[in-house]
């Protein structure tokens, strides 16, 4: 994906914990998804029809990855927006596993898992892009 090209991984996070650090700052279930790549089960995240306006902050750092109105209904099971709020905000990294090319999608500040962003799939967004993440990585600030 082309996008992946254009931002390349090559910063140090900003954020740095240990692994025990993260563990006590984070839930069991947060760790499983923001730390070990874990993803969430469709239609059970807390944010995947939120239609509250506000700020997505990463849940592990807080710092700043979507807004509400970048927001779609895709009708996948997990929160999908179209565009980070700041291209900075986050890192895309290849990720073959599972057998499949995925796109995946980390926060820059901290590294932390987010989800996978997909393209070309025909959504009427500005972009042509989903990025599926999982709400237990996100914190929304309403407006
Ligand atoms: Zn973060």
């Amino acid at each position: 994906m082309s996008s992946a090209q254009e931002h390349p991984d090559t910063s140090a996070p900003e954020i740095e914990h240990t692994d025990d650090e993260w563990r006590r700052r984070l839930s069991p279930a947060e760790y499983a998804v923001l730390r070990q790549a874990g993803t969430e089960r469709p239609f059970t995240g807390e944010y995947t029809d939120t239609t509250t306006e506000g700020v997505y902050r990463c849940r592990a750092c807080g710092a700043e990855l979507f807004r509400s109105t970048e927001k779609f209904e895709s009708h996948c099971g997990w929160p999908s927006f179209y565009d980070p709020a700041d291209s900075d905000a986050v890192i895309l990294r290849p990720d073959d596993s599972l057998g499949m090319r995925r796109v995946e999608v980390l926060c820059r500040t901290c590294h932390s898992h987010l989800g996978h962003v997909f393209e070309g799939e025909g959504y009427p967004t500005p972009t042509d892009q989903r990025y599926c993440i999982n709400s237990i990585s996100l914190t929304l600030e309403p407006q």
